[in-house]
């Protein structure tokens, strides 16, 4: 019975799929007014009522149409692993098979929610675990604001999600659209309301998508720098060949215009030897000068077959202080949630590498062993 019953369900539209003035302009196409699109997203996302017969100021002829064509759906949860520290981790399955993941990280006065934006990821940064998966597809928007909803949901009235981060699995400036009308719909005063400051995006410097980013949605942004030198840069975070330093700085200034006082903030994974000399400390003040700029220094979380190892604390520590003396302000990203790879790049979902570099990386590492 359920195996007939679920094409048809799939084949239906679903509302997770649209922000507020994507439902607006579905209901304007059925010949309603645009107000429905608020009435339906507080349902959904304040009320968290999934059955459209319930949502009572909805015409009746409205609530049969959306039951028949329309659906709410979600990724499932599968499975739920909690830290010691609090931090509680959720794979949630796609309706293609695959698994991404979600993080939420308490503390103190809030509760931040770290979302994916992508199945793996197609960059090929050598220190992040999601790099080494591969890549299979971009998220849709009800996946990425669905992580929202059922983290949430699972939640309830014992935790609030106050901030969200888009630091999960992906690049989400290659997911352009989707990632956006997700963002708008956690900033909507009729869905989650976070104000801009509490939603960040991360990118690893897409530089034409951050200019796009600029123009249509004002979220906080931080960049994922790592290096000092295009040299440096290039092996670190191989999107740097495309996008150089110059480059990637002049959008970041572009963005940090949106409002007075507003920063860009900029995260650095400590590597033992690789990128935390004090010269590099004194090249991140001399890039960092004309960008009103915060830094996070970002201990380096290990994952099987990584060839780093994560700087001194004391290294960690003299970074932040010379840092700090230039007139930056920076903080060191306290690990969260490490006894059950939540921490960051430990993500990695269950993925069908469409872009075979999963494979392209085992001959690799073959063919050095040989
Ligand atoms: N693709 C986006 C979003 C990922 S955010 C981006 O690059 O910004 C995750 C953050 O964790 C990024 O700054 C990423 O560079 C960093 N990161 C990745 N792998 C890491 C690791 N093993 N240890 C510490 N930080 C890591």
């Amino acid at each position: 019975m359920n195996s007939v019953q679920e094409p048809a369900k799939l084949k239906k539209i679903n509302l997770l799929d649209f922000d507020r003035k994507g439902l607006a302009a579905f209901f304007v196409a059925l010949g309603e007014k645009p107000f429905r699109a608020t009435q339906l997203l507080k349902w959904i996302y304040q009320e968290g009522v999934e059955d459209f017969e319930l949502m009572t100021n909805i015409s009746k002829s409205l609530r049969s149409y959306l039951t028949e064509h329309c659906c709410i759906a979600a990724p499932d949860i599968v499975i739920e692993q909690l830290a010691s520290d609090g931090v509680r981790k959720w794979a949630l399955q796609t309706h293609c098979g695959n698994r991404v993941e979600t993080v939420f990280i308490p503390e103190e006065g809030r509760g931040t929610l770290c979302v994916s934006s992508q199945i793996g990821c197609a960059l090929a940064c050598t220190f992040c675990s999601t790099a080494q998966q591969g890549f299979n597809r971009n998220l849709t928007t009800s996946e990425i604001i669905g992580q929202v909803y059922v983290a949430q949901n699972r939640l309830g009235a014992e935790a609030k999600i106050t901030n969200v981060v888009m630091m999960g699995m992906g690049e989400p400036l290659l997911n352009f659209d989707n990632v956006v009308a997700a963002m708008n719909l956690m900033m909507d005063d009729f869905v989650y309301g976070l104000s801009k400051r509490r939603v960040t995006i991360s990118t690893s410097g897409v530089v034409p998508a951050m200019y796009r980013l600029t123009e249509v949605c004002d979220v906080s942004l931080a960049v994922s720098l790592h290096a000092v030198t295009d040299e440096l840069r290039d092996q670190l975070v191989p999107i740097n060949k495309k996008y150089p330093l110059k480059e990637l700085m002049d959008a970041c200034r572009e963005n940090a215009k949106l409002a007075p006082r507003r920063t860009v903030t900029f995260e650095y994974v400590m590597l033992d030897g690789v990128n935390d000399s004090l010269d590099d400390a004194h090249g991140l003040i001399k890039l960092l000068k004309t960008v009103p700029a915060k830094i996070n220094l970002i201990p380096f979380n290990p994952f099987p077959n990584s060839s780093y190892r994560c700087s001194s604390n004391n290294r960690i520590n003299q970074f932040k202080t010379l840092l700090n003396e230039a007139g930056i302000v920076t903080t060191i990203r306290k690990t969260r949630g490490e006894d059950i790879d939540a921490a960051c790049g430990q993500l990695v979902g269950q993925v069908e590498d469409k872009s075979r570099r999963h494979l392209k990386l085992t001959m690799m590492s073959a063919e050095h062993a040989a």
